[in-house]
């Protein structure tokens, strides 16, 4: 584990422990001595491309390929000619998303005194589904067409087609208006689409040996209730008093119809919930700590705060029994323009009386100070590992224009990640494939892995210009050269990825170059 010095301290104020997370930014500083101040990461990344001045780069296509030439993101079964939105994390893949999930774990988990964690089961009991309403609520109003076997949301269709606003409508007045409009189908042109029908989200399956007498069960559709169903546990043996919550990070899967834009929304997706417990006077204020908290991760994880913003939802979309939900809002490029990307629900006692009415089971918190038995209201902080990886590469992705060696114009592909989730934290590139300079570049690279947890790469084929190239491409913010002055100084060039500026720096001081600049 790295020093973890990320300043929670002296901020974790009162009992709640929910002060803003400050400081995230300034160990982030410029490694060229003549601009040594105290820039932050984003002030830094403003110099190097001034995104106000110039349209932006990415672009969902360019991202997509990116993804899949340098080995983030696959699609899914390829080789058998795919399985439509389905998609598997390369090897540079798995560790971003794996940075994502344990500076998430380190927050919002280990770092906070009022917080636990859960791992929570895929399979859940049937009657899970019930009290939380999905089996009855999670559903899409679908139609066919009985010519092209097309299927469609007929919510979109009739918004789309017809102009008019479809939410809270039931399927018979869908029905109505799509056949009184009797439109035609989008893909084949023929007036036979079906009536409206609902069509669950949940994906089933059996558990037993026969389906026919097996028990039939729900991939989960969100970690959320695996946090509810355990909350007793968790009471009788956590120690944990009001407020208080319980963290998750898992697989939830969604047969969604029209799934699309690369991972943005997928069926197989993963989560990173919480579930924060409180006496139902507390929730207003720790509401807006939580929102604090939440814009907190916003910069912890480097995005731009002008791509991100808060969407309060209107009293008419909060679901019954909310008393506030807001959702944060990323700028994603055209045409998707402003969607969720994390969502923060006040959700009063709904769920805990769910549970208690369909289990049967005394799910009521006893408050010693003040001797009073309640349901707990709970606040629901909720974040997509996947959202969270998409727009952390379309956040950092730039190009560059430049001249190649031989003074051609060239563009730079940069990935300008914040260094504390970039895939490697450093490269180490000998500057030619010779034994002697491989002896010293194998010494520096075991030095890091045995003295950080910074995963390192270690490349030493085609020229010194293309292995540059490939890190700015996946992100990788230092790059260091092992070359034949190494031999008599001890010392290495390390190269920053934003700038592209070099220094010398001596070997033995390279460990502590990366604690400084990565944190
Ligand atoms: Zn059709």
């Amino acid at each position: 584990m790295p020093q973890v010095s990320l300043c929670f301290t002296g901020h974790i104020e009162g009992e709640l422990g929910l002060g803003p997370l400050q400081g995230t930014d300034s160990r982030w500083q410029r490694p060229d001595q003549e601009r040594s101040d105290q820039a932050t990461f984003s002030q830094r990344r403003e110099a190097n491309a001034p995104m106000a001045e110039k349209t932006r780069a990415a672009t969902m296509d360019k991202i997509t390929a990116l993804c899949k030439r340098r080995g983030f993101v696959f699609p899914g079964s390829e080789i058998y000619g795919g399985l439509a939105n389905t998609w598997d994390y390369g090897p540079l893949g798995v560790e971003l998303k794996n940075a994502i999930k344990q500076l998430w774990w380190k927050t919002f988990v280990q770092r906070r005194r009022d917080m636990v964690g859960l791992d929570g089961g895929i399979l859940m009991h049937p009657r899970v589904w019930e009290a939380s309403g999905h089996v009855v609520n999670f559903n899409d109003p679908l139609v066919d067409c009985k010519t092209c076997k097309s299927r469609f949301r007929a919510d979109h269709l009739i918004e789309e087609k017809l102009g008019i606003h479809a939410e809270g409508k039931t399927p018979d007045e869908m029905t109505a208006l799509l056949r009184e409009a009797n439109l035609p189908c989008p893909k084949c042109g023929n007036r036979t689409l079906t009536d409206a029908r609902q069509f669950n989200m949940m994906f089933s399956t059996t558990i037993g040996p026969v389906e026919e007498s097996g028990t039939k069960v729900y991939l989960r559709p969100e970690t959320a209730q695996a946090m509810f169903v355990q909350y007793k546990n968790i009471l009788n043996t956590g120690r944990v008093k009001l407020p208080f919550g319980i963290g998750q990070i898992g697989k939830a899967f969604r047969n969604e119809i029209t799934p699309g834009n690369f991972i943005f929304r997928d069926i197989e997706f993963e989560q990173m919930e919480i579930e924060y417990f409180a006496r139902p006077e507390e929730t207003a204020d720790l509401f807006d700590a939580w929102i604090d908290a939440m814009w907190n991760w916003v910069d912890l994880i480097g995005l731009r705060r002008e791509n991100v913003h808060v969407r309060e939802h209107a009293k008419e979309e909060l679901s019954h029994y909310s008393s506030r939900t807001i959702d944060f809002e990323y700028l994603f490029p055209e045409p998707m323009n402003w969607k969720e990307l994390y969502g923060l629900a006040s959700r009063t006692d709904f769920d805990l009386a769910r549970h208690q009415e369909y289990s049967g089971e005394d799910l009521t918190y006893f408050d010693q100070p003040t001797g009073q038995r309640f349901l707990p209201h709970v606040i629901e902080p909720t974040f997509g590992v996947d959202r969270t990886f998409l727009v952390l590469l379309l956040d950092a992705y730039d190009e560059e224009e430049t001249v190649d060696v031989n003074g051609k114009p060239d563009t730079r592909i940069v990935l300008r990640l914040h260094p504390r989730v970039a895939p490697y934290k450093a490269a180490i590139l000998p500057l030619m494939k010779k034994p002697e300079l491989a002896a010293v570049a194998h010494e520096l690279f075991d030095r890091i892995e045995a003295e950080t947890s910074y995963l390192v790469d270690y490349d030493e084929t085609a020229n010194i210009g293309k292995r540059y190239r490939r890190q700015d491409e996946i992100g990788t913010p230092f790059c260091i050269t092992v070359d034949y002055d190494t031999l008599e100084d001890r010392a290495v060039t390390i190269r920053d990825r934003d700038t592209t500026s070099q220094q010398r720096v001596a070997i033995d001081e390279v460990v502590n170059f990366l604690r400084e600049h990565v944190g």
